[in-house]
């Protein structure tokens, strides 16, 4: 935890301190070594919130972005008794998680169920070959009539499996921890890809970094988002009828031809 209470005020870990946990009230050590950043450690269990994973620069450098009331916001858990910290909550309730490390399909899932209104930023670089797979699939993304917007038919040959079934919107973060030869610049875009169903083309946004810090911290992200989802729900109801009655003369490839068949025909 970057923070910890200290007469009832929230501050950072530096040597020598003790505090206690702003969840659990327990009594917490500063830890400040050279290897981890400077965090605030339980002293007698792990941690509190079983979701907890230790932090990195990556971690800290996102948290910055937003106001400190804003950051390391407990919620409580009524279905399993814990507190669950979120990485930043905002005034208007939306919840960011940054997350570098691997998680389980099930414990993403049960976050997202969690914190409803949220949204993910992942380190897109924590496997060697993410980033080199994502600039080739791109490739294959297409336009939409919407600046920015684009349309990828095999998201999977994309983005890490383990963030393609999100019920939320994942930001996927190529450049914050540091591309070697490439330093990170604030126009630098991110990559959301949006909730979809495997047989629906999936939707990307290419968002730049500012752009996206502006609309959490003003409100407007989550406004955005439900508009731009209503719209995509509505196309994909309608190409479900069409899908279910076929006889009416317009053709979806994605739906006529099997998957399999479509890989096959691209190679
Ligand atoms: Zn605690």
């Amino acid at each position: 935890m970057r923070f910890a209470l200290i007469n009832n005020e929230p501050i950072e870990a530096a040597p020598g301190l003790q505090g206690n946990c702003r969840g659990c009230g327990r009594l917490v050590i500063a830890k400040c070594g050279t290897v981890r950043v400077h965090h605030w450690a339980h002293q007698t269990i792990r941690m509190c919130d079983s979701w907890w994973e230790p932090e990195t620069e990556w971690h800290r450098s996102w948290k910055n972005n937003f106001s400190r009331e804003w950051q390391e916001v407990f919620m409580p858990d009524v279905q399993s008794g814990e507190k669950h910290i979120a990485d930043v909550r905002t005034e208007h309730g939306l919840v960011l998680e940054f997350q570098h490390s691997h998680i389980k399909p099930e414990e993403r899932t049960a976050r997202e169920k969690f914190y409803r209104n949220m949204v993910w930023v992942v380190d897109g670089t924590r496997l060697k070959r993410d980033y080199t797979r994502f600039l080739k699939g791109k490739k294959d993304f297409r336009a939409t009539s919407k600046p920015g917007i684009f349309m990828a038919d095999f998201p999977d040959e994309c983005f890490p499996k383990a963030w393609l079934n999100s019920s939320v919107p994942v930001i996927f973060d190529f450049k914050g921890a540091g591309i070697e030869g490439e330093p990170e610049d604030p126009g630098d875009p991110l990559y959301c890809l949006f909730p979809y169903e495997g047989l629906f083309d999936a939707y990307i946004a290419e968002i730049p970094k500012n752009a996206f810090i502006n609309t959490v911290q003003n409100g407007e992200w989550g406004i955005r988002v439900q508009s731009f989802m209503n719209e995509v729900n509505e196309k994909r109801k309608h190409q479900e009828r069409l899908r279910q009655n076929p006889n009416n003369g317009i053709s979806y490839r994605k739906f006529i031809f099997p998957r399999i068949y479509i890989r096959r025909r691209r190679f």
